[in-house]
């Protein structure tokens, strides 16, 4: 019998559990019989979509109506450590659990940035300032946007997209503060986000870019009481104030009494670099096309991991990579590999993991997954392909010599389009406001079949 346990019941890790069940029970080689899955999970509650968190914030749906098929109620135990030469884990619970195959489905957790006036004396979150990365968080904000009177979205990516539209739905004047010159910067090229930028405004988000948070006010929230301190011996910490709102770089002052912190996320890597394990660049654990980490039997999926598809080979960790990582010791420089921060690789990732483990083709190997980001409801919003291709601005004249912009904006509909081609390829596609034409996209992207030469003929045909 094969001992499978799998750390972390979100989308990735949740999704193996359920392939690995149905692959062994459709596996005619009596694979049910040897295979053992433990889906330890940190979070309470069965898993859940984390993609439609908004739609919970915007009461558009249930918290029960975003539960996973197949999901069950396994939360919370942690996994507090991984002795990969034991093949063991240690739970919050005080359990030990040997493994045969032991996979990472850890994902990332949100970025607190460092602004003065965030947390209180004990390092929490002040009142009135919340995450957006768990049902948790979702649930919580959902319920103090109620008597809230203006709310502030630090950060213009998915997440704080995501969080201003739910938050405006409700009725709350939202402002959005982004660094960036426009919003989403990683899916969407300046134009798109001109167009992006307008129709939230019409949903009643107040947007504010290039300039960054500089405190929350009050930004005095860390003292403690010191006669207190004295009498007793102990440290008392007063209650913090509720946040009032921000200061912004250029000086201006917006008043919130609801902060949502979406300023990006790193990998949860905590158990994979305390046991050793490589760790690539971009902060991921490094995987090679099998899914597997350097550690022998440990695989890691979903945002956690980090891909090499270049065929290097991964040098097995030791239990003095783990002495080096716990002392911060390993200077050696880290390899990048991609990581992909969404849903459906994820899920691709899920499926070619079980795939090998119950043994229906033990040969299957990850090669990538296509790259399509879609916000659906009252933003239509989808960026098609590789990353760079979306980034080359609506100038038609941009790109390299084999690439060509084709980028369309209907400012009566504030609709925006853009394809991007090279060597008579779909690379990219961007579509704000109106996506009728995606899935003839997705078809061209995805069979990379040349496109005619004639490029009005394509504009057409998508617009
Ligand atoms: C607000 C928001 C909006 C998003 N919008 C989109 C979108 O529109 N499109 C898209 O494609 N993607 C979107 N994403 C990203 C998408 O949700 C993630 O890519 C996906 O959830 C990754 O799945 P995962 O299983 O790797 O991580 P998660 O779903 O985050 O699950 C990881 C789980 O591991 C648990 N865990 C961590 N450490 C431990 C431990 N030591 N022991 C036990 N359990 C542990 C965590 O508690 C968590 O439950 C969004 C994410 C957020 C937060």
């Amino acid at each position: 019998m094969t001992h499978i346990v799998i750390v972390g019941n979100g989308m990735a890790g949740s999704r193996l559990a359920a392939d690995l069940r149905a692959g062994a029970g459709s596996s005619s080689r009596g694979a049910s019989d040897r295979l053992r899955v433990t889906v330890l999970g940190a979070e309470r509650g069965p898993a859940y979509n984390r993609v439609l968190l908004w739609d919970v914030l915007a009461g558009r749906l249930d918290p029960a109506d975003t539960v996973l098929a197949g999901s069950h109620d396994r939360g919370g135990t942690r996994v507090t450590a991984l002795d990969v030469a034991a093949h063991s884990v240690q739970t919050s619970c005080g359990d030990q659990l040997e493994y045969d195959v032991l996979v990472l489905a850890t994902g990332s957790r949100p970025i607190i940035p460092d602004l003065p006036g965030v947390r209180d004396a004990t390092g929490r979150l002040r009142p009135g300032v919340h995450t957006f990365g768990s049902l948790v968080d979702c649930v919580a904000l959902r319920q103090e946007a109620r008597a809230a009177r203006h709310a502030l979205v630090v950060g213009g990516g998915l997440a704080g997209v995501h969080a201003a539209r739910g938050l405006a739905a409700l009725g709350l004047p939202v402002t959005l503060v982004h660094t960036g010159s426009h919003l989403l910067p990683r899916h969407l090229d300046p134009a798109g986000g001109r167009v992006l930028r307008r129709i939230l405004t019409r949903l009643g988000v107040t947007i504010r870019t290039g300039t960054r948070v500089r405190a929350l006010t009050p930004d005095q929230v860390t003292a403690t009481d010191p006669d207190t301190a004295s009498d007793s011996g102990l440290t008392v910490v007063r209650p913090a104030a509720p946040v009032t709102g921000a200061v912004l770089d250029d000086g201006e002052q917006i008043t919130a009494d609801l902060v949502v912190l979406a300023c990006g996320s790193r990998p949860e890597v905590t158990l994979a670099r305390a046991a050793g394990l490589a760790i690539g660049a971009g902060g991921g654990v490094l995987v090679d096309t099998t899914l597997q980490t350097s550690a022998p039997d440990v695989y890691a999926i979903g945002d956690c991991a980090e891909f090499l598809f270049t065929g290097a080979v991964l040098r097995t960790a030791s239990p003095s990579d783990a002495a080096a990582a716990r002392s911060e010791g390993s200077a050696a420089p880290a390899i990048a590999g991609i990581r992909y921060e969404q849903a459906a690789p994820a899920w691709d990732q899920a499926r070619v993991l079980a795939a090998r483990l119950t043994g229906l083709d033990p040969d299957a190997r990850y090669h990538g997954s296509p790259r399509l980001v879609r916000l659906r409801g009252d933003l239509d919003v989808a960026a098609l392909g590789e990353p760079t291709g979306h980034l080359v601005d609506a100038d038609p004249t941009a790109g390299d010599a084999k690439s060509h912009v084709l980028a369309l904006t209907d400012a009566t509909r504030d609709a925006y389009r853009k394809f991007v081609i090279r060597d008579d390829r779909l690379v990219s596609a961007v579509f704000v406001g109106d996506v009728a034409t995606l899935p003839d996209a997705v078809r061209a992207h995805a069979d990379g079949i040349p496109l005619p030469s004639d490029r009005r003929y394509l504009m057409e045909v998508m617009s």
